[in-house]
């Protein structure tokens, strides 16, 4: 096997510990759990997301995201899709962002946005991983409207859980 080139830089920490190259480093997303394979991309893609999990989201609706500019039937699920990933991602210290993507989903599932003051889920039962691993058998649109309803009814069970 050739070798190919390695990353001339040395190896960062991660909250203290040595991150040592593995064959298979992963990370979890503080916002949607998603497990997924480390990503060595320096950009932020998105507030609240793990690299990788934003990387995906970016690359699993670039498509979509580029059909939008010209029709607007992409650009309404594009719209979607967003206000799913927002509200899997909340951004510390912008509500206004959180309050539009809930208030998208629940207009969009014809029920009621989850309130104000609602805590996120604990856990989410889709994530743009199982849109994403389902790309190939299913369409893109209807795999959004999924998964935002799943979103939407995620965050309004957490809000009705609560005392
Ligand atoms: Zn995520």
């Amino acid at each position: 096997m050739p070798l190919g080139p390695r990353p001339g830089r040395g190896w960062g920490t991660i909250g203290g510990v040595s991150a040592v190259p593995s064959s298979e480093p992963i990370e979890f997303c503080p916002g949607c759990g998603a497990v997924l394979l480390h990503v060595a991309d320096p950009r932020a893609i998105h507030p609240g997301a793990s690299r990788s999990c934003g990387r995906l989201f970016e690359v699993t609706l670039r498509g979509l995201r580029e059909e939008g500019a010209t029709d607007a039937a992409s650009a309404a699920v594009m719209r979607l899709a967003d206000a799913a990933y927002d509200a899997q991602h909340p951004v510390p210290g912008d509500p206004t962002r959180l309050r539009a993507a809930l208030d998208r989903l629940g207009a969009s599932a014809g029920g009621t946005a989850a309130a104000d003051d609602a805590a996120p889920p604990h856990a989410w039962r889709t994530t743009i991983a199982d849109v994403a691993a389902d790309l190939d058998v299913i369409d893109l649109a209807v795999l959004v409207e999924s998964w935002a309803r799943t979103v939407h009814d995620d965050w309004t069970a957490a809000t009705a859980a609560r005392p």
